[in-house]
């Protein structure tokens, strides 16, 4: 089973579907447990779509905006998790 902490690591690929196989169904499967980590991915994902808006028909974000911003709610998840729960 992954820990909160594996799944916030691998959160971004899980959100940009460049996760198969058994890693994605491991990470589907602590989302469907997790209420926590289902959060945290609704607004990671939310943040991305919102950012692949802004860069359509505009300049694209760019990939040092993306890190900053998935470092953010890194450190946020981070803060919220409190190992063996
Ligand atoms: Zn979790």
């Amino acid at each position: 089973m992954l820990s909160c902490r594996e799944l916030v690591r691998h959160s971004s690929e899980y959100v940009e579907g460049e996760l198969t196989g058994w890693s994605k169904w491991s990470l589907k499967l602590h989302l469907f447990i997790c209420r926590r980590c289902s959060r945290y991915v609704r607004h990671l994902r939310t943040t991305i779509d919102a950012l692949a808006m802004l860069g359509r028909g505009q300049t694209e974000p760019s990939r040092e905006f993306m890190a900053r911003m998935q470092q953010r709610y890194r450190d946020w998840a981070v803060a919220h998790d409190q190992p063996g729960s």
